[in-house]
């Protein structure tokens, strides 16, 4: 790297898609300045530390691990100086409210072991499907993630292989087209869910992450996801990044449609010759940038994009351990697509869930003090449009929920908590400033995929791009930072800009 730079760059926000998008700038030669609201980076990534428990704040599952590894080959630096990633098997242990139990691993093998045991025709049923997932993914993420897809040939470009694809059916459709057992369709269709998806209504295209799963595997960071971005942080400082904490941006300034300078809360003005918001694009355009510079985004079209669920997060610490518990658990209620529609469509609190369940103590224990248990539990619920008051009911609902863990996974639990806190929508709408609370931005629709998604180049003010989950190609570690891939193929290098 020359040790001049041309050209200042400010990313707002600090989630991983503006860490890397810091990386990627700084090795194309910009000078760059991370301005973030909170007082810690990560944004869905930061950490908890409560009375000696480490807690993973959101992202749990790292997938795709090259897409972080290659950050800092980029910069020509030795990913495990930085941070140790371990496969995890099972991948996720699913419990169906029936009692049986099935391991979703990376081992096709043993996978269609239990797929045989819960349907024996679904094997090769099963086979179908990953044959598809596969050429699904070859087409969605091999050739779409990192790319750019800010103009309308692009879409086109890709149409007949996507129509190829069934992309119009939904995951779920196209699964029930080659699985009967109704256990092993939720097993094969959750994935949705992980990026803010309803199963029965995301595209067929998102199938592509089982195929990303078992090409790569599962990874849990030693040290807790914290790890990843606290090598990222470290990273950008030996490259001369400056990373600015508690430092919210409340305007970007435009002059003659163009991105100048940004302003901090503290009426700080930051100039700058590029701007990539890490920030939720639907917060940005109507926020931060007066209305007489969006010609395309106005506060009317922002008002109609559909944004995804919201989770409420229980985190809690436990003073002994349940051994036999895997890293990730999933627990089915009684109803899948019934309460599907109350989360996504009916805006209803309902008193089933399903869950998400993370024990990362299984393997790595030094994430809480000796015999103790770290454990975080996720539930998909309506985001704030619903108007749920969760001052009022967030703390029964976790009760409800603990009572649901203690009675079918985790014996003991209410007489051995030693710490409890939770996030409900509200947290994700004030504190991580998501539109609607929304856990992964807009809902990942095939009318709000790709060309259809907030652009990754804004088509109002120019010098302004975005990364992160609000923009192509979406939610989830993987998707923000191909977000962030995606700018090397469309902000120039800092001498030239
Ligand atoms: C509970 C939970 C669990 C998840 N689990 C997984 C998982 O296991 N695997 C997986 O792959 N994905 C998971 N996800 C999804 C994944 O975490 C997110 O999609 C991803 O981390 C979002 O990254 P991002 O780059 O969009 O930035 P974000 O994490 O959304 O960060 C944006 C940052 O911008 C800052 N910001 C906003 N406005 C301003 C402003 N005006 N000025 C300055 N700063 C601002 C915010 O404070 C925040 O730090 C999970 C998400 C959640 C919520």
């Amino acid at each position: 790297m020359k040790s001049h730079t041309v050209g200042q760059a400010v990313v707002i926000g600090s989630g991983l898609g503006g860490l890397a998008a810091a990386v990627r700038l700084r090795a194309a030669e910009w000078r760059v300045t991370v301005l973030e609201a909170l007082d810690q980076p990560g944004g869905r990534a930061r950490v908890f530390h409560r009375d000696g428990f480490t807690f993973d704040a959101g992202p749990t599952v790292i997938t795709a691990p090259h897409l972080i590894a290659e950050l800092f080959e980029l910069v020509g630096r030795d990913p495990r100086d930085y941070f140790s990633l371990v496969p995890v098997d099972p991948f996720y242990r699913i419990h169906f409210d029936d009692g049986s139990t099935f391991d979703y691993t990376g081992n096709e093998e043993r996978l269609l072991a239990q797929i045989a045991r819960f349907e024996p025709r679904d094997v090769d049923g099963y086979r179908r499907l990953a044959r598809l997932a596969e050429r699904i993914f070859e087409t969605g993420f091999t050739q779409l993630a990192d790319k750019p897809f800010h103009r309308l040939s692009d879409m086109l470009r890709v149409l007949p292989a996507m129509l190829r694809l069934q992309s119009w059916r939904s995951v779920h459709g196209l699964v029930a087209r080659h699985i009967r057992d109704p256990r092993l369709r939720q097993a094969l269709t959750f994935e949705p869910l992980l990026v803010g998806g309803d199963p029965f209504r995301s595209p067929a295209i998102y199938l592509l992450i089982h195929w990303l799963e078992r090409k790569w595997g599962v990874h849990f960071a030693l040290g807790g996801t914290t790890s990843i971005v606290h090598a990222l942080v470290r990273l950008l400082e030996e490259l001369g990044v400056d990373i600015r904490l508690g430092t919210p941006v409340e305007e970007i300034v435009v002059e003659r449609g163009r991105a100048v300078a940004v302003r901090t809360s503290c009426g700080e003005r930051v100039p700058a010759a590029l701007v990539v918001s890490n920030a939720d694009p639907s917060f940005v355009y109507t926020r931060l940038i007066g209305a007489e510079h969006r010609a395309r985004h106005t506060d009317r079209a922002v008002s109609r994009v559909r944004q995804s669920m919201s989770l409420f997060v229980g985190y809690f610490g436990a003073r002994r351990t349940w051994p036999t518990l895997a890293h990730h658990t999933i627990l089915l209620g009684p109803r899948y697509r019934g309460l599907l529609d109350d989360v996504f469509r009916r805006g209803v609190l309902a008193d089933d869930f399903s869950l998400y369940l993370h024990a990362p103590t299984r393997t790595d224990p030094s994430l809480a003090p000796p015999g103790c248990e770290t454990l975080y539990v996720l539930s998909p619920v309506p985001n704030t449009r619903a108007r749920i008051d969760w001052e009022r009911e967030g703390e029964p609902y976790f009760a409800r929920i603990r009572d649901a863990l203690e009675r079918r996974l985790l014996p003991g639990l209410g007489g051995a908590l030693a710490t409890s806190f939770q996030l409900t929508p509200v947290d994700f709408e004030r504190t991580l400033r998501s539109a609607d609370g929304a856990a992964f931005g807009p809902e990942p629709l095939l009318t709000q995929s790709a060309w259809f998604r907030y652009h990754n180049r804004s088509p109002d003010v120019q010098g302004l791009y975005f990364v992160g989950a609000g923009t192509h190609p979406g939610g989830g570690v993987p998707g923000v930072l191909c977000s962030a891939k995606v700018l090397d193929r469309l902000v120039p290098r800092a001498a030239v800009a």
